[in-house]
């Protein structure tokens, strides 16, 4: 192709020793260089630094207020006057606007339960995102995520819910080996969400997902 010298080493090389020999030359010293100014505003005269292309002469906007705007402030009476007479018999717009009294909601998450308070339109079940990290984070997004049928298997434990066949029948692995295992036992925090591996191996003290 017509541009691969763009790549060749020779080409690269000499942009390199161009770019150095410019640096040496200080051509990129714009990039720090910074200028000292005084502040013009009379009873200022503040020093301050800025880059050379930046055009302030006030050290700050309130400097530059003070000196530009002069003639702001609040309005003067008559015209304060004109806007009330302008206005005088017209309705108050937000008369008659109710507000919705919001409902008491209490958190899905079992380990919090705190009561919140939501819009009757808006559909929370959660008081915040942690909440619903904590809840969410713990089960596969969709039933086909799994990879296998979730529930509960008798032949293992009565009470454990198992997320996938996989994860059931690592359990039994667990069993015919004689190794023991605790199911969800430990829940990590890793700042954004949680994280709670499937088994925990206390004889070896290892976390096993699937
Ligand atoms: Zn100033
Ligand atoms: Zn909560």
């Amino acid at each position: 192709m017509i541009y691969d010298f763009y790549q060749s080493k020779k080409y690269k090389e000499k942009q390199s020793a161009i770019i150095k020999e410019n640096w040496r030359k200080g051509l990129f010293d714009f990039h720090f260089k910074r200028e000292e100014r005084v502040c013009a505003r009379e009873g200022c005269h503040r020093i301050f630094k800025v880059i050379p292309s930046d055009p302030k002469i006030y050290c700050s906007k309130n400097c530059a207020a003070r000196v530009n705007n002069v003639k702001g402030g609040s309005r003067p009476d008559k015209i304060k006057l004109k806007i009330a007479k302008a206005l005088k018999g017209r309705k108050n717009p937000h008369k008659g606007t109710k507000r919705v009294p919001r409902i008491e909601t209490i958190c899905a998450n079992p380990r919090c339960k705190k009561i919140f308070l939501r819009e009757p339109w808006v559909n929370r079940k959660f008081c915040s995102n942690k909440c619903v990290m904590e809840v969410i984070s713990r089960r596969p997004t969709s039933p086909k995520a799994a990879r296998g049928k979730a529930g509960i298997r008798t032949d293992i434990s009565k009470t454990i819910y198992f997320y996938s066949r996989w994860e059931a029948n690592v359990a039994r692995l667990f069993e015919y080996l004689g190794i023991k295992w605790i199911h969800q036992a430990k829940t990590f925090d890793l700042v954004s969400q949680t994280y709670t591996p499937d088994f925990y191996l206390p004889e070896r003290d290892i976390e096993k997902f699937l």
